[in-house]
């Protein structure tokens, strides 16, 4: 990035943007290409692969093209519509190779639509919170992020990085309000107040937000963002705080693959030789980028993996 003097800025936790358009690493990418005499073939779509005795055989558009190594770059899943492809994992099945589960990730979540009418109103409105779950091995995941509420569901770079540990049948943690005791900050605010508990908790959320999300809130009396917070008694106004600190939903499902950013899962990673990326189990075919089954967060990571596992693998090509 330097070398090519391409402005980049910092936004959050490590996720690096580009001051101007991402084309700049396009053309970064296609001037080390031409540095390296690469041939290009666009538009090309490889349809089929063939082990040969030695190296391989591909039947593409732009007929048949013979190589000694063969490596698979062609990503994940993620938004068919820009000509994502599952054609990596066909390729890794039919030579052997074991496949983690795919799914999307780095994706909205949706909710059951009944459930989620009486949220919905709220489209639109974000929020900075905490969301946390448990994965698989009961590890505790955080992301301290934006929220945003969309007609189906929650979205936003803090529902994307909590999708990536998801599953299916499990629940997530959000606590709306982090980095306050809401249940003793409320008790204490009580004290000669003459405002209503809504006005009080304006100071942490957006109006808007407050008064839809306490009615559609099932487990919270009907009314209580109007009632003045000095008539609250104590025990419900810690019930509020604990429900805004650990409100627990439980996902249908996500937007799929259509509004995905990665995949996860892929290519089993013990598959292949950890410095290489070649297949243990076959000389000279290899695997790279989102074709495997490493999934970074938001922020540049995926980009990182493909782009270090493809220097990784060149440089071991390169020296055959
Ligand atoms: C909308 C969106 C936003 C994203 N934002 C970020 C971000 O900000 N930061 C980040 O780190 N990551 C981001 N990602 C993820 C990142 O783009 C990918 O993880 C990364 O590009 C994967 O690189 P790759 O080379 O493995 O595969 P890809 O970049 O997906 O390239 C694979 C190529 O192979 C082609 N292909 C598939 N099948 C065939 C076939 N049979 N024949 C010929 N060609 C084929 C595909 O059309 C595609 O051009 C984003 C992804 C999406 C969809």
């Amino acid at each position: 990035m330097n070398t090519y003097r391409i402005p980049w800025h910092e936004k959050h936790k490590g996720q690096l943007f580009c001051d101007d358009s991402s084309e700049s690493i396009i053309e970064l990418l296609r001037s080390e290409c031409t540095k390296g005499a690469v041939s290009w073939r666009m538009p090309c779509s490889v349809n089929a692969v063939a082990a040969l005795n030695e190296g391989f055989e591909l039947q593409t558009s732009q007929g048949l093209i013979r190589a000694s190594e063969l490596v698979v770059a062609c990503g994940g899943m993620a938004i068919p519509q820009l000509g994502a492809t599952d054609f990596a994992l066909i390729l890794a099945r039919q030579f052997g190779l074991k496949i983690i589960e795919p799914r999307p990730a780095l994706v909205p979540l949706n909710f059951d639509s009944q459930l989620w009418s009486s949220f919905s109103p709220l489209s639109g409105v974000a929020a900075e919170v905490l969301l946390y779950n448990q994965d698989s091995t009961k590890k505790r995941v955080e992301f301290s992020e934006d929220l945003l509420f969309t007609h189906r569901g929650l979205s936003g770079p803090g529902i994307l990085q909590i999708s990536s540990y998801w599953q299916p049948g499990e629940h997530i943690m959000i606590d709306l309000a982090p980095n306050v005791n809401l249940p003793a900050v409320l008790v204490a605010a009580k004290q000669g107040n003459r405002q209503q508990l809504a006005t009080v908790l304006s100071e942490l959320w957006p109006k808007r937000l407050i008064e839809q999300w306490l009615d559609a809130n099932e487990n919270i009396p009907k009314g209580l963002a109007q009632q003045r917070i000095a008539d609250v008694p104590d025990k419900t106004l810690r019930s509020l705080g604990e429900q805004i600190h650990q409100w627990t939903l439980y996902p249908v499902g996500t937007a799929g693959y259509k509004k995905a950013e990665v995949m996860r899962g892929g290519v089993d990673t013990k598959m292949l030789n950890q410095k290489t990326l070649q297949a243990k189990s076959m000389k000279g075919l290899y695997f790279i980028g989102e074709a495997c089954d490493v999934t970074g967060w938001l922020g540049g990571y995926n980009f990182q993996w493909a782009w270090a596992s493809g220097v990784a693998c060149g440089r071991a090509v390169g020296a055959q």
